[in-house]
C-alpha cells in the first residue's frame, strides 16, 4: 500500500508551526538558521508527537472493529495521556498499563489520565531487582506479558475487542504519521524560504525517528535526521534499521536501510544528552529546559524534550551542526512532566527556595 492512501482520523492537529528561534540563536552566539517544529502543539490533550501516530492508529482501530485502546508505558507516559484522549474522542475505552509502583501522590500526566477517566493498571516489577542482574529483564518482561494477558481477558469477558498498542505507539501504521510529517515540513520550508540541513529529534521507542528517517529518504528531504536517545538504555540501532525496512516494505517505498545509515548523537561525558536515567531529574537537562524557556518562552520537559534540546544546542555549540546551514529542533511535547511530583520537588530548590530567591519579591502591607 502507498502511504498516501493510508486513511487517518484528525485526532490531533497536523501542520504545526515551523518557527525561527532568533533569541536562542543570539544566546548561543549564532546568526539565524535555528528553527523549531512545534509538534507540542498537536492539540490532543495538551499535544505532543504521539498525536500524529494516533491519527493513523485510531483509524485502524475503528476500521477493524476494536472497542478499546490499551497501551503501555512508564507511570508518567505522555503516549498514554494522548492515547486515552484519542480513545475518548472516538468512543473507545481507554486502558493504560503502566510499569512501576502506584505513586502515593497524583500528578503530571497521571492526573490528566484519571481526569479523562482512563482505566489504569500498575504493573510493579520492582521485585525483579532482587534477582541476579542478568535475569532481571526477562523476569519483568514475563511478568508484564502475563499481566497483559490477564488484563486483556478481563476486558474481553466484558465484550470488548482490545487493540494492544505497544509502548510509544511504535507500529508501522503509527510511524506513518511521521513519514507524512516530512512533506509537511518541506512545504513549510519552501513557503517560508527556510534552508535546513539538519532535523534533530528524540529517539525513545523510535517510531518518530524511524518515520522521519524513512520520510526524509522517500521524499528526498534536504535535511538529515539526527536522533537523540533520551535514556541510557536506548533501543539498539539495528532494531530501528529493521523497523525502517519494515516501513519501507509495507508502504512500498523502495529503499533499504542499514544501521550504519542512522545518525544518533549522544553527547560527551560527563553530561550525556540522555541524562542520568529515564525520567530522572538532572541539573544539566534542567539548564536546557531553562535556556529555551528564557530565550523563546517555550517549555520543554525534563524527561524527553529537554534532553533532545540539550543535544540540539550542544551540537551547535560544538559545530557538529551549523546554524549557517540551518537546523530544526522537533519539539515533541511532554510539558505535563514539568508538573509530575518528582520534577516539581526537584525544581523547588532551584527556582523557589534556593539560588533565585532574589528574583521574587513580597511586599506585605
Ligand atoms: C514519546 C516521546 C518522545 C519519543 O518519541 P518515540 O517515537 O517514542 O521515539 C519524545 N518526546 C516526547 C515528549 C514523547 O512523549
Amino acid at each position: 500500500m502507498k502511504i498516501q492512501d493510508l486513511p487517518c482520523v484528525p485526532a490531533g492537529y497536523v501542520n504545526t508551526p515551523l518557527e525561527p528561534m532568533p533569541r536562542l540563536a543570539k544566546a548561543l552566539g549564532k546568526t539565524g538558521g535555528l528553527y523549531i517544529k512545534r509538534d507540542d502543539m498537536t492539540g490532543l490533550a495538551l499535544g505532543g508527537n504521539k498525536a500524529r501516530k494516533l491519527n493513523y492508529i485510531v483509524r485502524y482501530a475503528l476500521d477493524n472493529g476494536y472497542t478499546a485502546l490499551m497501551t503501555f508505558g512508564g507511570v508518567q507516559t505522555n503516549h498514554g495521556r494522548l492515547t486515552a484522549a484519542a480513545a475518548i474522542r472516538y468512543g473507545l475505552k481507554p486502558i493504560l498499563v503502566l510499569k512501576g509502583p502506584k505513586p502515593d501522590y497524583l500528578s503530571g500526566n497521571l492526573l490528566l489520565d484519571r481526569l479523562m477517566g482512563a482505566d489504569i493498571h500498575f504493573v510493579d516489577t520492582s521485585a525483579a531487582g532482587r534477582l541476579p542482574k542478568e535475569e532481571q529483564a526477562a523476569a519483568s518482561q514475563a511478568f508484564l506479558e502475563k499481566a497483559t494477558a490477564e488484563i486483556t481477558e478481563f476486558y474481553e469477558t466484558q465484550g470488548h475487542k482490545v487493540l494492544n498498542i505497544p509502548v510509544g505507539g511504535q507500529t508501522v501504521i503509527g510511524s506513518a504519521g511521521y513519514v507524512q510529517a516530512i512533506p509537511e515540513i518541506m512545504e513549510q520550508m519552501k513557503a517560508q524560504n527556510i534552508r535546513a540541513k539538519y532535523l534533530v529529534a528524540g529517539y525513545g521507542s523510535t517510531g518518530t525517528f524511524a518515520g522521519l528517517w524513512a520520510g526524509a529518504r522517500y521524499y528526498n528531504a534536504p535535511f538529515e535526521v539526527i536522533g537523540i536517545p533520551i535514556e541510557p538504555e536506548y533501543r539498539p540501532v539495528q532494531e530501528t534499521a529493521d523497523f525502517i525496512n519494515r516501513l519501507s516494505e509495507f508502504f512500498e517505498m523502495g529503499f533499504t536501510c542499514a544501521a550504519a545509515d542512522l545518525h544518533l548523537e549522544f553527547g560527551q561525558e560527563p553530561s550525556l544528552y540522555c541524562g542520568t536515567g529515564y525520567n530522572e531529574p538532572d541539573a544539566v537537562t534542567q539548564s536546557y529546559v531553562e535556556l529555551l524557556a528564557r530565550t523563546e518562552g517555550i517549555f520543554t520537559d525534563p524527561c524527553y524534550t529537554g534532553k533532545v534540546f540539550h543535544g540540539f544546542a550542544d551540537l551547535l555549540q560544538r559545530d557538529v551542526i551549523s546554524a549557517e546551514e540551518g537546523a530544526i529542533f522537533l519539539h515533541t511535547g511532554g510539558s505535563p512532566g514539568l508538573w509530575s511530583r518528582e520534577h516539581l520537588d526537584d525544581m523547588q530548590k532551584q527556582y523557589w527556595s534556593g539560588g533565585e530567591k532574589d528574583h521574587v519579591w513580597v511586599r506585605k502591607m
